[in-house]
């Protein structure tokens, strides 16, 4: 079936005790047993399983077209999961723009704990990727990147770390399934932080990784028993909800960051806009390839950090807000905000740039708001 299809019906026939049309918000700890062990449909306590999230596990595998799927209490507990298949000593390579939680989690947390790690830029990911791998455990990548917007080639950055012995790892968050599926690309696991388009509408925090891996998707569902930091029913049910108009929410996105991208280009107080959609843009080719379309996600460049800063204090309409991906357009200042974690990594965002989440309001008005916020 057709992924518009999927999105709404695959994990959640009708209710069996009562026909509800809606996976029912199962919130219960516990499950009772008709006899020792004897479980129904398996189920015997929530933290390793709950129905309203395996519907939500089961829908956004298939989107992402894997055969194993699993809820995280949010992106970073997702990615904190998956970095549990490394080992102290280990060698990791990641892109260098990742998401500052992710580089955080990095530098801060599994560096000190004896995990090592090195970082090549998108570029280098694109050129002679082999080269770098010598001796990685793990590939972690982010296409299109945060805040940059860079493209890597997912395919060829497969074959390199499959052939160097790693794992390639994609944080899909920005792109979403609709628009690109790793996994068919020849990632080993995907992650989301579901918090921002598969919710997609401001409301909750969550995660979500998958593989087609058997063996991996064992270790996973281990891990993600024994750590523990599982999506509770309810904020399933709100991403489950959501999916539901993924497709219809990202083709707007998607239209109205090309009216946006016009705009921005055309205006004298813009010195860059970087969006994998520009046929300029270092990775456009790359993208036409891998991706449906080129996201919602935009950042450009202005003169000077003090004219970032009061471009984005200065719109009606975008708020001005960490985050991303919702129904609602965000604004920020990548430098001071989302990404002051990186502020001391070599590859520091530079303050004059702005990270615009166009969301589905009328391009119109959001057009008109930028143009008196530039002004
Ligand atoms: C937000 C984000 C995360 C972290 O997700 P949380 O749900 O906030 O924990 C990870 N990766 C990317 C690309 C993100 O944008």
């Amino acid at each position: 079936m057709q992924f518009d299809t999927r999105a709404i019906h695959d994990g959640q026939p009708p209710d069996p005790s009562t026909g509800a049309v809606t996976v029912p918000i199962y919130q219960t700890s516990t499950y009772v047993q008709e006899a020792v062990g004897q479980l129904k449909d398996g189920y015997d306590y929530s933290r390793t399983a709950n129905p309203t999230r395996r519907a939500l596990e089961t829908c956004l595998a298939s989107l992402e077209s894997a055969e194993h799927g699993f809820a995280f209490a949010s992106g970073m507990a997702a990615t904190t999961t998956v970095m549990h298949l490394v080992s102290p000593g280990d060698l990791v390579v990641s892109v260098n723009d990742v998401y500052g939680g992710t580089y955080r989690l990095f530098s801060k947390v599994y560096e000190p704990r004896g995990v090592r790690f090195s970082y090549v830029s998108a570029d280098q990911c694109n050129t002679g990727l082999e080269r770098h791998l010598d001796g990685a455990k793990m590939l972690w990548l982010e296409s299109p990147t945060n805040p940059l917007l860079n493209v890597v080639d997912i395919a060829s950055a497969a074959a390199a770390a499959h052939a160097a012995g790693a794992l390639l790892v994609v944080d899909n968050t920005f792109a979403t399934p609709y628009l690109q599926r790793p996994i068919e690309l020849g990632a080993d696991i995907v992650v989301h932080s579901a918090t921002k388009y598969l919710g997609g509408h401001s409301d909750l925090v969550s995660g979500f990784a998958a593989t087609s891996d058997d063996a991996l998707g064992q270790r996973l569902a281990f891990l993600q028993n024994s750590l523990g930091a599982v999506a509770g029913p309810f904020d399933s049910w709100l991403v489950l909800r959501g999916l539901k108009t993924l497709p219809v929410r990202m083709r707007q996105h998607c239209e109205n960051a090309r009216a946006v991208v016009g705009f921005l280009g055309g205006h004298p107080a813009v010195t860059r806009v970087l969006y994998p959609g520009l046929v300029d843009h270092p990775g456009h080719e790359i993208a036409a390839r891998q991706m449906r379309d080129y996201g919602g996600m935009i950042s450009f460049l202005v003169d000077d950090e003090r004219q970032a800063r009061d471009a984005v204090a200065r719109t009606r309409v975008w708020s001005l807000a960490e985050s991303l991906g919702g129904v609602e357009s965000l604004i920020e200042t990548p430098a001071q905000m989302t990404h002051s974690s990186t502020a001391d990594a070599p590859f520091a965002t530079p303050p004059n740039l702005v990270r615009l989440s166009v969301g589905i309001e009328s391009a119109d008005d959001l057009i008109e708001d930028l143009e008196q916020a530039l002004a």
